[in-house]
């Protein structure tokens, strides 16, 4: 039989009636010929109020602890699922990461997934059975509960998905699809059909928290298409696939992350090591960099600027501050108000005008932006924060994607 891996978010098991309703969708999967293996999120807000309560017990809690604390709320869920679906009738099971095989690293609250032994859910598929994995989580060697961080059921399920060979892996929550801008800041944003794996990544990566960007690395390392729809109606959703993708506009879309800050360090001596010293310090402080600038030196001298998350910020600059002193540096400036904004577009590649089109939009908005990055697929500004809405806006309408 056909197998297909369908991955409900927290929304949508947000509660009895909607557990019940994605049950009746399983249950037609199940009767348009698939075999189904289901994966869910915690319901609701469980994950955050768990956390909220793991801190208001100590401001310590352990790694350890806290895994188990928060494989619960996946377990809940599916346990809630699988009885829906047995009281509607139908042969279903639940397991945990753990039975149905996820085997992780141990770094608890970040584990990556290490190998999948499909034995159990395979077993219970050929007993009739459609089978309902609590997400997010794992089994580390020493048989201790990991988790895969915060939104890993999106990549538990894709990681399930490639291990049984499945056709496709549907993943259901209240969003309707992959929009060419976040459509609760353009209106005119348009749904897109499909969306290649590259594009999906750029966009999870720089701003879009539609999708985890591991589930989207690893269906596009094993080629497993990965369909984002809504729960709530049948609306076509959009297809994030490696096949031939329709003749479009040549931006996909555009996207925004607000939490970015900037560090400056002014007057740096332009020589070996001091970017190796540098960021050397901030990964074993660790702390991820994002964007880094270093201005061609005059004299000797030069400007060496990066972007890390709003809440690094502070840290980052504990880090550099003694360093830059260290090497004679003349200051360090910290912004910590600020916006990526990036057109996405595997159209653009090997095509002039793109970059040209994007700033003569900003500028034409009087917005001025402090840093540029780019990857064959996507040009990024760096702007103030409190612009980025009204950029996002303005390259929308001038890449006319209202049209798509
Ligand atoms: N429940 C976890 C979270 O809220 C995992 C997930 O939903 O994918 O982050
Ligand atoms: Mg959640």
């Amino acid at each position: 039989m056909p197998l297909v891996v369908h991955k409900y978010g927290g929304t949508s098991v947000g509660d009895a009636e909607r557990i019940r309703n994605v049950a009746r969708r399983i249950i037609a999967a199940k009767d348009a010929g698939d075999d189904v293996v289901v994966v869910v999120s915690a319901m609701g807000d469980t994950t955050d109020d768990l956390i909220k309560l793991a801190y208001q017990v100590t401001d310590t809690p352990s790694a350890r602890e806290l895994d188990v604390l928060l494989s619960t709320g996946e377990l809940v869920a599916s346990t809630l699922l699988a009885m829906a679906l047995k009281g509607m009738g139908h042969e279903a099971i639940s397991l945990s990461g753990a039975q149905a095989g996820i085997r992780t690293d141990s770094n608890h609250s970040k584990a990556r997934i290490m190998a999948i032994d499909p034995a159990r859910v395979k077993s219970e598929l050929g007993a009739g059975r459609i089978v309902i994995v609590a997400g997010f989580q794992g089994i580390a060697q020493d048989s201790d509960v990991t988790t895969l961080g915060r939104g890993g059921s999106d990549t538990t399920a894709v990681a399930l998905a490639v291990s049984l060979g499945a056709r496709a892996c549907e993943r259901y929550t209240d969003v309707e699809g992959i929009y060419t801008a976040d459509p609760r800041q353009v209106p005119e944003a348009c749904k897109l059909k499909e969306i290649s794996y590259d594009e999906m990544l750029e966009l999870a990566t720089y701003g879009s928290k539609v999708m985890h960007p591991r589930a989207v690395e690893l269906g596009q390392i094993y080629g497993m298409p990965i369909l984002v729809a809504s729960s709530f109606n049948d609306n076509r959703g959009t297809l994030i696939h490696g096949g031939h993708m329709e003749i479009r506009n040549k931006v996909t879309a555009i996207t925004a992350d607000t939490d970015v800050a900037k560090i400056t360090i002014v007057g740096v001596p332009d020589r070996p090591g001091i970017a190796a010293g540098i960021f050397g310090s901030l990964a074993k402080a660790g702390v991820s960099v994002d964007t880094i600038v270093q201005n061609a030196s005059i004299q000797g001298i030069t400007d060496l600027s990066f972007t890390v998350s709003k809440g690094d910020a502070g840290k980052a600059l504990g880090v550099v501050e003694p360093l830059a002193q260290e090497i004679g540096a003349r200051e360090c400036v910290a912004d910590t108000s600020l916006s990526k904004v990036s057109i996405i577009g595997t159209g653009m590649q090997n095509t002039p005008g793109y970059a040209a089109t994007m700033f003569d939009t900003l500028f034409a908005g009087g917005i001025n932006i402090q840093l540029i990055t780019t990857s064959e697929i996507r040009i990024t500004v760096i702007i103030a924060g409190e612009q980025a809405a009204e950029a996002v806006k303005a390259l929308h309408k001038a890449f006319e994607l209202e049209k798509e």
